[in-house]
């Protein structure tokens, strides 16, 4: 098995290979361990180790340079599928904060990448209140696409695992920056949506919700004749506080935070990772790229959301 470790951060494996020591049994050893270790170690508080390995390994607590060959006498260890199950099985509380890279894997473009939907185009520009204002045609027309382009996808298989882990109580809930309302068609039920959401457009002048369908005909608001708007935070706008507020309190409670498919590089959303991490959260990230949080997380993986949550969720089961 490939767990060729990089000098950055967290245990950065390039495949699921057995890397993680599990436990200790000399105190003075002890302050060598990332919290991560320690809360792996009261799931397992009869597995010792060879204290000496540790030392020369693991001295460095953050940057795991040095290549693990293997489980040396006394030292045991496991893959990272297995170890962020039992980093799972031991949260009391468990938040997870998707962004993009959780939707791609149904087929719908990224926002940011190279091949994304704002490819060729100033998304502050059209995607802003001033465009709207304006009443910009490429501004409608850009929205028209979005919503269409959702009826052509489903959830995926990471989306349905999300639900599985909520029903069986082992996830608390879900804060997204997506707008694409797949966490709610998978039947997630406690999501904070940051950005708004696609399915629902509202009246501009008495505020009345509607389904996105009148958006798509084109048509005004049919109690006041206003104008219809998609029911998402555009450039230039707050996000909502109701929204924002249910984030928030996730965040404060969770004991373990993990990040599904977000860059984390808008604000306020990257605050909550960050936040969740110094109150002495576990935190997870799972995106393709690297991210500005990556050196405070336990554990990290670039790799395919879905991949990843699937290796986990047979560890759970
Ligand atoms: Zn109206």
């Amino acid at each position: 098995m490939s767990n060729t470790c990089s000098d950055g951060g967290a245990f950065t494996c390039a495949g699921n290979g057995p890397i993680l020591p599990l436990s200790y049994q000399r105190n003075d050893v002890l302050h060598y361990f990332i919290p991560f270790v320690e809360r792996l170690s009261s799931c397992f508080p009869y597995i010792s180790i060879d204290p000496g390995s540790w030392n020369r390994k693991y001295d460095k607590v953050r940057g795991v340079t040095e290549r693990v060959e293997g489980a040396e006498k006394g030292v045991l260890f496991m893959g990272k599928y297995e170890a962020f199950a039992q980093m799972i099985r031991g949260s009391c509380n468990l938040v997870v904060f998707t962004g993009a890279g959780m939707s791609t894997e149904s087929g719908l473009p990224d926002f940011r990448s190279d091949q994304g939907i704002w490819k060729g185009a100033d998304p502050s520009q059209l995607a802003s209140v001033e465009a709207m204002e304006r009443g910009e045609e490429e501004f409608f027309e850009f929205y028209r696409t979005r919503i269409r382009a959702l009826l052509g996808v489903s959830p995926n298989e990471g989306h349905m695992i999300l639900v599985d882990w909520e029903k069986k109580r082992i996830l608390k809930g879900i804060i997204t920056q997506n707008v694409d309302g797949l966490h709610q068609r998978a039947g997630s039920k406690r999501v904070a949506e940051l950005h708004g959401n696609l399915r629902e457009v509202s009246c501009r002048k008495c505020r009345s919700i509607f389904p996105n369908t009148l958006f798509l005909e084109g048509e005004k608001c049919p109690h006041c004749g206003g104008n219809l708007r998609p029911s998402v935070v555009l450039f230039g706008e707050m996000l909502p506080m109701r929204a924002l507020q249910e984030a928030q309190d996730m965040a404060d409670e969770c004991d373990l935070f993990v990040v599904l498919g977000s860059s984390l590089q808008v604000s306020p959303a990257n605050w909550f990772p960050r936040e969740a991490r110094s109150r002495g959260a576990g935190l997870v990230i799972v995106n393709i790229m690297e991210t500005p949080l990556d050196a405070m997380a336990d554990l990290l993986f670039h790799e395919p959301i879905g991949q990843v949550l699937k290796g986990v969720d047979e560890y759970l089961n």
